[in-house]
């Protein structure tokens, strides 16, 4: 393969749990070459190679620090992190002007504004899930509340890990804001993410979402229409994290030569 056609990667948030499971990943991918790992100042990690710290042969390449450094390796930048994290990530790809892959969660309203700003000057792809399964969920969601209309009572329920610490999931929102497209409204003015006490009855046309932290699941969502007489389930569940990791890893390949914009995963499947 010519080293064009090949896709240098920088992988940030190296040391977490999706850090680690992208660089066993990006191994089994010739399209792509990992150039940097990057993990935050004072981790055990920093200085160890990458290729080891996931219990493979040696890479030649040190766990760093310096995101600003590993923009300038890499096309692309792919950021597991938290939002602290992508922040620092926009600003190094910016100034670098190299191509950025965003899996972080938990945006602030300004910090998603940031995102979008950084989009009009590199090429940005954002899912708040980029399993394949979990994409083609998202428009059965869309399809499903267009479908059935208003009539159908919508609820999300998800499942994560006792060590996630957002909540709702990027995904639940992301599949209330697909329930919500669907029907032709905004999430954010029909949203329900938290019940306790006397609330009263359910408030027709509402999104209702319910949250479990626990053990070790990696990601369970199921999206309820309920209906007089009748319910549909949709559901995804992830057994492990190399969905992600490849769906990320397939984002940044695509990526790759696509002029600035904020792109998702229904792009790069080619649904849009
Ligand atoms: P983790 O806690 O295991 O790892 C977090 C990594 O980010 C570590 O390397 C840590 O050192 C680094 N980090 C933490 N704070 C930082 C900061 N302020 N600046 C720079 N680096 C920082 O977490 P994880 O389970 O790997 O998840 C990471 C993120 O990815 C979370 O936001 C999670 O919700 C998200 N996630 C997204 C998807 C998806 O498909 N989009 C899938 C799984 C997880």
């Amino acid at each position: 393969m010519s080293s064009e056609a090949v896709t240098r990667v920088a992988i940030l948030g190296a040391s977490g749990r999706m850090g680690r499971t992208l660089i066993e990943s990006v191994l089994e991918m010739p399209s792509l070459k990992l150039v940097a790992a990057v993990t935050q100042a004072g981790e055990a990690v920093v200085g160890s190679d990458a290729g080891q710290l996931v219990g493979k042969p040696s890479l030649g390449i040190a766990i760093g620090t310096d995101v600003a450094v590993a923009a300038k390796l890499a096309d692309v930048v792919i950021d597991f992190t938290r939002p602290e994290g992508t922040e620092a990530a926009l600003a190094a790809c910016v100034a670098a002007g190299t191509a950025l892959v965003i899996g972080t969660t938990g945006f602030s309203a300004a910090q998603k504004a940031a995102i979008a700003k950084a989009a009009q000057t590199i090429p940005l792809c954002q899912a708040a899930n980029f399993s394949i399964g979990v994409n083609v969920s998202l428009k059965l969601i869309a399809d499903a509340a267009r479908t059935l209309g208003a009539g159908y009572d919508i609820e999300i329920v998800e499942a994560h890990h006792r060590h996630k610490v957002d909540a709702p999931s990027g995904t639940a929102l992301r599949m209330g804001e697909a329930a919500a497209e669907g029907l032709g409204v905004k999430l954010e003015d029909h949203a329900v993410y938290a019940r306790e006490g006397v609330t009263g009855a359910r408030v027709s046309g509402t999104i209702g979402f319910a949250t479990t932290r626990g053990g070790d699941v990696v990601g369970d969502h199921t999206v309820m229409f309920l209906g007089d007489g009748e319910r549909v389930e949709i559901s995804h569940k992830a057994s492990s994290r190399g969905n992600f990791a490849r769906g990320a890893l397939r984002a940044a390949a695509w990526l790759k030569g696509h002029p600035a914009g904020l792109y998702d995963m229904q792009d790069v499947l080619g649904f849009k």
